[in-house]
């Protein structure tokens, strides 16, 4: 395995294990935990500058700019250059929420268009660091077109399972990608049983699934890197993150830690999941101050990305949250179709379903008087506006626009 200097392994998020990454493809052998990549924090001697310090790279956009705290280094990656998304300012949303400034990190601009892209490409990353000939995961459809994509790239059979009600978008891409696709009549949880089931049959199908591999999460932890270096390193008062399975929040609670530990700034910021109320279990389990989500029985949402009715690791979510002082939201359907609409025509901004979710939640927050007049406020993008453009369309359609 080509490994980065200070990558140790992998260490079980529940029982505390460590094993040699060469060894362990997915969940801890020992009890089916989560495995978490490990790294020697003390060997690496990171200062604010050192992402820039290659000449030839300085400048140079894109998630391999951190692969010292990456498994794999940027030479053994397959990559198409995801990440160096920009983070754009959104004065009219400032406005609207009475903060100083609002960022989105547009998310949408990354290969696939989507922010699992980033996580796609470690996971795949190790998949070819382990010899693996075909990958194979469930996707409620956007994180599926990206792995789909990142296969391909990196020579591999795809094998998704998706729900029947996954966008056209992602199944089309799915099979340009030259993916094998299982299209499965019903949710995301009839996916994810099917997947289960054939995964459990295929010793050759290396598992993407998120919170199985060790690396989707880990991919994710970049963009928190990138928006600090974005913003001179001066922390956000807060980050409002689009949450469905919680990866990217789990990815982002990690890269805040290593930050802070690294003493690249001083502190974590408080960190919000933004859901539809259509399917709101972490929501519901942070308000009721439980340390895990219970599933939502008739999830229903427009926000296909959000409708994790059972969020495989909720517990790591809540506890992204709740470490960070942060919080959780869930803002309603309409007014998330409402949201892309509305930063689409006052912004110019295009965000997907999803992404317009975080800047619904927050307005939902700055109702509540979270935010301070003062405050900088990270909305995370999930993906790109094309993703969804019918069905914001439609919601413009229905008030007859
Ligand atoms: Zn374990």
């Amino acid at each position: 395995m080509e490994t980065t200097d200070a990558f140790t392994g992998l260490e079980c998020l529940d029982c505390g294990a460590s094993f040699d990454a060469a060894d362990e493809p997915g969940r801890c052998p020992d009890c089916g935990g989560v495995l978490d990549p490990t790294y020697d924090y003390d060997a690496l001697d990171l200062t604010r500058n050192s992402f820039a310090r290659d000449p030839i790279r300085a400048g140079r956009a894109g998630i391999w700019r951190y692969e010292a705290v990456l498994p794999f280094p940027r030479e053994a990656a397959v990559t198409m250059d995801e990440g160096g998304t920009p983070l754009v300012e959104a004065p009219r949303l400032a406005e609207e929420l009475g903060v100083g400034r609002v960022l989105v990190k547009d998310e949408g601009r990354n290969p696939t268009g989507v922010a699992a892209d980033r996580g796609a490409a470690v996971a795949v990353s190790a998949a070819a660091q382990h010899g693996a000939t075909d990958v194979a995961m469930a996707s409620p459809g956007n994180d599926g077109q990206a792995v789909a994509a990142y296969a391909a790239r990196g020579g591999m059979d795809s094998h998704t399972f998706v729900p029947s009600r996954a966008s056209f978008v992602n199944k089309a891409m799915i099979n340009v990608h030259g993916g094998d696709m299982y299209v499965v009549e019903g949710r995301i949880d009839d996916a994810i049983e099917a997947y289960e089931d054939v995964q459990a049959e295929r010793d050759d199908y290396y598992a993407l699934q998120r919170f199985v591999t060790p690396y989707r999460h880990e991919g994710r932890k970049t963009v928190y890197y990138e928006l600090l270096e974005q913003l001179e390193w001066e922390l956000p008062d807060a980050v409002v993150c689009p949450t469905g399975e919680g990866v990217g929040l789990v990815g982002v609670h990690k890269a805040a830690r290593e930050c802070r530990d690294l003493g690249l700034v001083d502190d974590v910021p408080p960190l919000y999941a933004a859901q539809s109320d259509g399917c709101a279990p972490i929501v519901e389990a942070f308000d009721e101050g439980r340390d895990e989500a219970e599933p939502v029985e008739y999830p229903d949402t427009i926000c296909g990305d959000l409708e994790i009715p059972e969020p495989a690791r909720s517990d790591l979510v809540l506890d992204a949250l709740r470490d960070t002082g942060g919080g959780a939201v869930a803002a309603d359907d309409q007014d998330i179709m409402d949201t892309a609409a509305t930063i689409a025509l006052h912004e110019g901004l295009e965000a997907s379903v999803a992404s317009a979710a975080a800047a619904a939640g927050a307005w939902e927050l700055s109702q509540d008087e979270t935010f301070g007049e003062d405050d900088t406020i990270v909305l995370l993008g999930a993906g790109a506006g094309n993703k969804d453009a019918d069905t914001i369309r439609s919601r413009l359609m229905a008030k007859g626009m």
